[in-house]
């Protein structure tokens, strides 16, 4: 047996599913990606358009001048649809499929250090390598279409033929060769066009690129100020990331198996959290219960911000006390301002009297202005008999 064929071999007993080889030439789309990030599509990921970070993604060798190979891998996570179905009493919101269990960021590297060091026994000597699993600047999905495990469709995911796209990523650049794998060059998106159509926001372009600033995922997880008032509806249910337009591709419908990994099994109160009992979340309980898991990334303050939105989206009239408690105790002006615009949207006496209470405390001119236009929209919609 070959090295390739050994370590790829050990990458599938490791667990990953997707093991491909590519070279560290330059990845193709690096054009296409200077022209995301000069339109401003990745918002506020300013990490993503520093020089540094920019020449790397350029170029691999930048990352690791001695560089021979790369090892692109990708290991499944559970498909949305393996979710248990909600009551319909339930008020519960929606995590993405892939923050369901632990957190990758510490799953992924055990596995990505075993096969370094499995290479390195296979060759008896110490190999120079860096590994990421979505923490580094390397141009994955590019690479991995390189290295033959799929195509980039019109979602923007890596799709495989017959695996569809529920995949985390990783690489190992490596500074010895490894025999690369064929480009996998044709395109079957053909004339589908689901994930556009069905994307809630209207984020994916036509050249197989999306808006970040008005992704669900980036305005839940990655955003860390306020969410625009002009998305909030359009953020659904969705309290951290955003799994829809995977969920509408043919090729997921068709191969994606309800089960991945264990490691990323959903976590208890997951995937359908309690948003009640998120809205009270205090600082430690939050610690607590997201303790290695990827829902931690939003932290906090952005989590109950994306709970109090969905609290709004939901629309029921008795999470009115709940929000009215956010409005009034919550130490996060973040999540008063964003409880008092679910208020304003929910509406009904309760939720304005709540309001009217908190402007005579309320002392944060971010949240006071959320009040006062929460109130302005109830004022509105009853006069119009809304
Ligand atoms: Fe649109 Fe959701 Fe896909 Fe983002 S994750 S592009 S919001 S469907």
């Amino acid at each position: 047996m070959s090295l390739t064929q050994a370590a790829k071999a050990e990458a599938h007993r490791l667990g990953f599913q997707l093991v491909g080889v590519t070279t560290p030439d330059p990845p193709p789309h690096v054009p296409e990606f200077e022209n995301w990030l000069r339109d401003g599509c990745h918002g506020e990921m300013s990490y993503l358009g520093t020089e540094r970070s920019r020449q790397r993604r350029a170029d691999p060798r930048q990352i690791l001048p001695e560089c021979g190979s790369i090892l692109i891998l990708g290991v499944r996570h559970p498909a949305p649809e393996a979710a248990q179905p909600v009551k319909e009493t339930d008020l519960s919101g929606r995590v993405a499929a892939y923050a369901w269990g632990n957190d990758y960021h510490d799953v992924l590297p055990q596995r990505l250090q075993d096969l370094v060091s499995f290479i390195e026994n296979h060759v008896g000597h110490p190999v120079a390598n860096r590994w990421y699993t979505d923490t580094g600047p390397i141009l994955e999905r590019d690479l991995a279409q390189r290295a033959g495990l799929g195509w980039i469709g019109k979602n923007t995911c890596l799709i495989h033929p017959r695996l569809g796209s529920y995949f985390l990523l990783a690489e190992i650049l490596l500074g010895i060769e490894l025999e690369a794998d064929a480009p996998f060059v044709s395109d079957h998106c053909g004339t589908c066009r689901r994930c556009l159509e069905a994307c809630p926001t209207g984020c994916i372009l036509e050249n197989r690129t999306l808006d970040a600033n008005r992704c669900i995922s980036y305005l839940t997880i990655e955003l860390k100020g306020a969410i625009p008032v002009e998305l909030r509806s359009k953020v659904g249910e969705w309290v951290f990331g955003c799994d829809i337009c995977q969920q509408v591709c043919p090729w997921n419908q068709r191969f994606a198996t309800a089960a991945g990994d264990q490691a990323f099994s959903p976590r208890p109160g997951l995937p359908h959290p309690e948003l009640l009992q998120e809205i009270a979340l205090s600082p430690q309980a939050f610690n607590r219960k997201f303790k290695g898991s990827p829902l931690k990334r939003s932290k906090r303050r952005g989590y109950l911000r994306n709970v109090a939105v969905t609290l709004g989206n939901i629309g029921e009239s008795s999470v009115v006390p709940a929000l009215v408690e956010a409005l009034a105790d919550d130490p996060e002006p973040m999540v008063r301002g964003h409880a008092a615009w679910a208020l304003g949207k929910i509406g009904g006496e309760a939720a304005w009297r709540g309001l009217r209470a908190s402007i005579q405390r309320e002392k944060d001119p971010d949240v006071l202005g959320e009040i006062r236009d929460a109130l302005a929209h109830i004022d509105g919609a009853s006069n119009t008999g809304d």
